[in-house]
């Protein structure tokens, strides 16, 4: 099962795709992840990309369309994947369906995480002053410009996979275990903690 997690920067994707990944072996592809792994590493395409995610711009649909190709036909994406922080375009997302069709994939489903703007800078503050690993773009300034960016350029995808009929939401305000929880029942998965009944 290949499915995206879709939201605003600090709506808690990250967060629920590894435990997607834990419970049910579904592979996390978060595209930021690999982007500060490039940059951490120092390869060419890490020193071609540091200052775009320093400024909370993208980077260019071409790249991320290179970089996700490659990835989903490794084997390790074979019993399926979460995509987290892509497609963050209309681009990226034409061009994602053109990259599943040639690998005889699909999209099961897009889950939307909605959240409300003024609460996300509450928790990517938090993020930022507990995280032991520094993330560079987790600043009051860059969090503003990429919420601007989210809903400029990434929000548009929203009706492109509600016209496909893919398109669920979920409520990303909830607490943690809800919002798992409303995402396993999306998926059909029975909740890991859910009383017996
Ligand atoms: P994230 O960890 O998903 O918040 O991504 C961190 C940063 O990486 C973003 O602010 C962008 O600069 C860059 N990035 C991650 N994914 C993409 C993508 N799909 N398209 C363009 N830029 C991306």
């Amino acid at each position: 099962m290949n499915l995206i997690l879709l939201g605003p920067p600090g709506a808690g994707k990250g967060t629920q795709a590894k435990r997607l990944e834990d419970r049910y072996g579904l592979k996390q592809l978060s595209t930021g992840d690999m982007l500060r792994a490039a940059i951490a590493e120092g390869t060419p395409l890490g020193r071609q990309v540091k200052e775009i995610l320093d400024r909370g711009d993208l980077v260019t649909d071409e790249i991320m369309l290179d970089m996700i190709a490659e990835r989903i036909a490794q084997p390790d994406c074979d019993r399926g994947f979460i995509l987290d922080g892509f497609p963050r375009t209309v681009r990226q997302a034409e061009g994602l369906d053109e990259t599943l069709a040639r690998h005889g994939k699909a999209l099961a489903v897009v889950i939307e995480m909605k959240v409300d703007e003024a609460a996300l800078f509450a928790r990517v503050a938090n993020r930022a002053a507990q995280s032991t690993e520094k993330r560079s773009d987790d600043t009051e300034e860059t969090l503003r410009k990429r919420l601007g960016v989210y809903r400029e350029q990434t929000a548009p995808i929203i009706p492109y996979y509600r016209g496909k009929g893919l398109l669920k939401s979920v409520d990303g305000m909830a607490d943690m275990d809800t919002v798992t929880r409303q995402i396993e029942t999306i998926l059909g998965f029975q909740p890991a903690n859910a009383p017996a009944s």
